[in-house]
């Protein structure tokens, strides 16, 4: 039996945090080593245009994400690991798809919309269309599982209703897919607990895996622990959470118990939070800088994964091009 294909990506858009570790890179390496699946994940620069960093931006952003990628402990010898545009079968699959995506579906997206609130002044029609080229990203590699959130499921049936409209008009050639779902977390903001933790709110509402442990002790200091009504400390208790996927489970425990008798000091809760984020990312940190300095390692994986996928989105762009009839 071959094994169940898997895919996921992530935009190259800055140092990874940790809530994208824990919400879901953490399990991307998790899925990889249980070795049950056969996995690519790709950093999605095409769908990045449709932000607004600059081109120097993206080409710095796309260079430090897969170095993090790779110091996260994606190994490229058991996944394939490639940037989006070195395949140009994506965007051709996207083209095809676009031909036989209802506009009615792609208007009910939530995610457009949020978006376009997001960025008033630059609502692309890449914006509107990115669930196409979503759909292409997963179906190019006919991958059958995508690791999401709930909050993603929209996705997915968009993808399914995409897969039926193309087989319909031309032949049983999509298998649906199916979401992968898993537990992960959903990590605060450190300076407004009630927001989820994300960089456009400010880079001191973030921990970044790349930061030093000054830094860390710095944005921990000021995270916010108090409460508004005296009730529970929706800071304090995302603190919490970091601590028991970070620290000893020992400390953890202590903190824990602590909060639970009325007693716990959250400067020291931060004290013990920012030793252990420290210690969890310093191989990472380490990692990550050797393989920026190097001029030749990142660019010899990205080809080689990129090399790998293309022979198999190569292939299914041949069948396409029969199905429709342009070859
Ligand atoms: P983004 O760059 O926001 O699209 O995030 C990339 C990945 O990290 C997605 O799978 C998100 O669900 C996940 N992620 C981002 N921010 C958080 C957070 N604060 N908590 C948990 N997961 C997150």
């Amino acid at each position: 039996m071959p094994k169940p294909i898997v895919l996921s990506g992530i935009q190259p858009t800055g140092n990874l945090h940790v809530g994208n570790y824990l919400g879901a890179l953490q399990n991307i390496v998790k899925l990889q080593n249980l070795g049950d699946y056969q996995m690519y994940y790709f950093i999605a620069d095409w769908h990045s245009l449709t932000g607004e960093m600059t081109a120097a931006e993206r080409r710095r952003q796309i260079m430090i994400t897969a170095a993090e990628l790779v110091a996260l402990g994606l190994e490229p010898e058991q996944l394939t690991l490639f940037v989006q545009s070195h395949l140009p079968e994506h965007t051709e699959l996207g083209w095809v798809l676009s031909t036989v995506t209802p506009m009615a579906l792609l208007q009910r997206m939530t995610q457009f919309k949020d978006k376009a609130e997001q960025q008033t002044k630059n609502i692309n029609a890449g914006l509107f269309n990115y669930p196409v080229l979503q759909a292409a990203d997963i179906l190019l590699y006919h991958a059958t599982l995508v690791p999401v959130g709930e909050d993603q499921a929209q996705h997915l049936e968009f993808t399914n209703d995409i897969v039926r409209a193309f087989n319909r008009r031309y032949g049983d050639y999509f298998a649906p897919i199916k979401p992968l779902f898993t537990k992960t977390a959903r990590v605060m903001s450190l300076l407004a607990p009630e927001k989820k933790m994300s960089k456009s709110l400010g880079a001191d509402h973030v921990l970044e895996l790349a930061d030093e442990p000054k830094a860390i002790e710095r944005k921990l200091k000021r995270a916010v622990t108090a409460t508004a009504g005296g009730g529970k400390s929706p800071g304090a208790a995302n603190l919490l959470e970091l601590l028991q996927a970070f620290a000893p489970a020992k400390i953890y425990q202590e903190f824990a118990e602590a909060e639970r008798q009325g007693n716990i000091r959250y400067s020291e809760l931060k004290q013990a939070l920012a030793a252990a984020v420290s210690d969890y990312f310093s191989a990472f940190r380490k990692r990550r800088a050797e393989l920026l300095a190097s001029p030749r390692e990142l660019p010899e994986i990205l080809a080689q994964g990129a090399e790998r996928a293309r022979s198999v989105a190569a292939k299914t762009i041949a069948e396409i091009r029969r199905l429709v009839g342009v070859r």
